[in-house]
């Protein structure tokens, strides 16, 4: 059994100044991939699935992530992305996750507290970790889109009042980054100095969403397989790593996968097109997602640490 809360995984990464990887899942493959790369760089690891993914894959598929992660040999948690309200977050408690996220961060301040701190009650109580956000990152989610010019960094004494009211465990904070593959013209921006002042004035572990480095080689395999992915950009390494030291010790990662999914997908549907075997196609993607988790692990310094 190696199903733990998240608050276990992301204090001692914020303890040894390292990253953990949240990666989102949605079915058997992915699930898979992410777990032999975390077995294969001994590391803890998250994963991830949003309101979407429970739709999609009804409550099955946190059941094949529980069973794939009970039987897994470094520890990991099981996380609800961006959760909408407290009823979904005691419905993904129900179906076995070990960390919710609860994201009010659209809603007025005072309301966002008191949802996450109505959640943060049972959660605890349950021993279930709970993430919360303040701020308001850029990108498109999964029900939400928010312009570049609609993100809101958040702000330091927000980020400590949050915490103060709610108990949260860890926390979301918009410091540039955004959901998708496009993050930016150039060099996406990270306000480093941000997630700085905000970890010296709350010691919980900081979580970065819409982290993804978006890697051209993964785009490039893409377009060249009949994609068409224009002006993808994501954060680079050296920001992440960067982020890592000063506080950042949960990372969402969910774009790379994607692109590495679809490289593998799209593939071989060029290059065997007679082939309609489902395993032919999957299987290969399967193995661009262990890759890439692996890749991102190293990135993220939590390869050992299990
Ligand atoms: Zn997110």
């Amino acid at each position: 059994m190696s199903i733990v809360s998240g608050a276990e995984i992301l204090k001692a990464a914020r303890e040894g100044n390292y990253g953990v990887g949240a990666f989102n899942t949605h079915n058997l493959e992915i699930t898979q991939g992410i777990l032999a790369a975390a077995e294969k760089k001994s590391s803890p690891v998250m994963i991830s699935m949003s309101e979407g993914a429970i739709k999609y894959g009804g409550k099955i598929l946190p059941e094949i992530v529980r069973i794939l992660a009970e039987r897994s040999s470094v520890p990991v948690a099981i996380h609800l992305d961006h959760g909408a309200s407290y009823e979904v977050c005691m419905k993904a408690i129900q179906l076995g996750f070990t960390s919710v996220m609860i994201d009010k961060s659209h809603e007025k301040e005072s309301i966002n507290i008191e949802e996450t701190r109505r959640v943060v009650k049972i959660a605890h109580a349950l021993g279930v970790s709970v993430e919360g956000e303040i701020g308001r990152l850029g990108g498109i989610e999964e029900h939400i889109e928010v312009s570049h010019e609609d993100a809101i960094l958040t702000e330091i004494v927000e980020a400590e009042r949050f915490y103060r009211e709610t108990g949260i465990d860890y926390l979301a904070i918009a410091v540039g980054t955004s959901h998708g593959p496009n993050k930016g013209v150039g060099r996406p921006f990270i306000h480093h100095r941000r997630i700085k002042e905000i970890s010296d004035s709350i010691s919980i572990p900081l979580v970065l969403h819409g982290a993804s480095s978006v890697p051209a080689h993964l785009v490039d395999r893409i377009n060249r397989a009949g994609g068409e992915l224009n002006g993808a950009v994501g954060i680079h390494n050296e920001d992440i790593k960067k982020a890592v030291t000063s506080g950042i010790a949960k990372i969402n990662t969910e774009t790379d996968l994607r692109l590495a999914f679809y490289a593998g997908v799209r593939e071989i549907l060029q290059s065997k097109k007679g082939e309609i075997d489902p395993r032919k196609a999957l299987g290969p993607a399967r193995f661009e997602i262990e890759k890439i988790v692996a890749e991102r692990i190293d990135v993220f310094g939590s390869a050992g640490k299990a």
